[in-house]
């Protein structure tokens, strides 16, 4: 296959993989972001069998592993301590498995060294706006006037707020509040749990161990749900009363919430559910949060990222031309992206809602449902990211931990 010229538009997951994947294939391939120096932001996230599929076959899962924390089960209590979630990756059939947390920065580096190992240009300070066609190619515009092109390709993978595609979906009604901690050593947390209180759907506290990130040591990730407008009113009722809301709830992460000093050490996440009705166009193609957007309660979305990537250069593997890149890409990830759209869509509310039926339902039928079989395996198989198969379909396996 004669080496094409492939634009990138963003260094997420989605943006640095597809580098990754499509230089290997012998491509020509330049990556642009908006960061003035490459640096991620953010906190923690899980990464699944299915996305770790991809990072095996890129050669990179040792150093993930190293900078990441083992997660074998997710466990969610009410506040009366009744199990309401208790999701185990040993109920997965075949190799042993288990979820990944680990702070985005971390994944970002992995990522981000390959890149530069691979020498793959990466232009930073490069806002794009927007994309034209002409008879030779697709060029991208940036913020500055600037131009870039003709590209034989460009691909999306700008993130939720895509300036490259139309606006679509809508906002959630709930966020979270995010902040990243030291591990405390002598603490009452598992490192090997995601767990998580709840008082209905209306309150939530999360820890998700995150591993170790070099220069900063063992950490977490606390999070608490957080009605997408609430930011303000939040910040003016002070940290005094969250600090207590939080420990109310989880008596537990008294220590944590003490170290927040300044409510700038906590970020606010907003959540939207996307999908772009055309993802495929001529000689562009959308993928990652571009693409489709969810609120992370299957943390999923870093996952379907990688994924997407891998689709886009199997595409060019099967059809060696990049024109046909992005109808094949979509086709190839089309099935399973809609499945996990409509399974976040069904269970968001359950974990996330000011409603008294969504927590009636998890409490009372989906909680005592998924303690038996198939219950148990189903729920192993949807926080895997694997119902609907979507490696198969990738030519992709589950990596064997053992
Ligand atoms: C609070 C929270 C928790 C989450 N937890 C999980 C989880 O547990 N598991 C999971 O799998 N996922 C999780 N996610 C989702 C996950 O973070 C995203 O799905 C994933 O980062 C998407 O990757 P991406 O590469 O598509 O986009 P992004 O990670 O958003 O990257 C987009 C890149 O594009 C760049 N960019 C943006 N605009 C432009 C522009 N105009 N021009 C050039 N560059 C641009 C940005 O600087 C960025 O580098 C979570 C998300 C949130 C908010």
């Amino acid at each position: 296959m004669p080496p094409g010229d492939i634009a990138i538009a963003g260094c997420g997951p989605a943006g640095l993989t597809a580098a990754l994947l499509l230089t290997q294939a012998g491509q020509r391939v330049t990556l642009f972001d908006r960061f003035p120096a490459p640096g991620p932001v953010g906190s923690g996230l899980m990464l699944q069998p299915s996305g770790m599929a991809v990072i095996e076959r890129l050669g990179l899962t040792s150093q993930v592993m190293s900078r990441s924390a083992r997660i074998d089960r997710l466990l969610g209590l009410s506040a009366s301590g009744r199990t309401v979630l208790d999701a185990r990756y040993d109920e997965l059939p075949g190799p042993p498995s288990y979820g990944l947390g680990i702070h985005r920065a971390s994944l970002f580096e992995v990522l981000h060294e390959a890149v530069a190992t691979a020498g793959i240009p990466l232009e930073p300070g490069r806002e794009a706006v927007g994309s034209t066609l002409d008879e030779r190619g697709r060029w991208l515009q940036f913020a500055d006037a600037s131009r870039a092109g003709p590209f034989d390709l460009v691909i999306d993978a700008t993130g939720l707020h895509t300036p490259l595609a139309p606006r679509c979906g809508r906002e959630l009604p709930y966020g979270a509040l995010w902040t990243t901690l030291p591990w405390p050593q002598d603490g009452p947390f598992r490192r090997d749990r995601l767990e998580q209180r709840y008082r209905a759907s209306r309150e939530m506290v999360g820890v998700l161990p995150t591993g170790h990130r070099p220069g900063h040591g063992e950490e977490l990730s606390l999070f608490w749900s957080l009605p997408a407008d609430g930011h303000a009113g939040w910040l003016e009722r002070g940290l005094d009363r969250w600090r207590h809301d939080v420990t109310a709830l989880w008596p537990e992460c008294a220590a944590l919430v003490e170290q927040i000093e300044d409510p700038a050490q906590v970020t606010i996440a907003r959540y939207a559910h996307r999908q772009l009705p055309h993802p495929a166009q001529d000689r562009l193609v959308h993928i990652g949060d571009a693409w489709h957007t969810a609120s992370p309660q299957l943390g999923q979305g870093a996952n379907m990222a990688l994924l997407d990537a891998w689709a886009v250069a199997e595409a060019l593997r099967l059809s060696g031309d990049p024109r046909m890149v992005p109808a094949l890409a979509v086709q190839l990830r089309g099935w399973h992206v809609a499945l996990y759209q409509a399974a976040t869509a069904f269970f968001t509310p359950l974990y996330q809602s000011g409603a008294a039926f969504p927590p009636w339902l998890r409490d009372r039928v989906l909680a005592p449902a998924s303690r038996h079989w198939p219950g148990k395996r189903i729920q192993a198989r949807l926080m895997s990211g694997l119902t609907g198969d979507p490696l198969a379909r990738l030519g992709l396996s589950r990596l064997d931990y053992s």
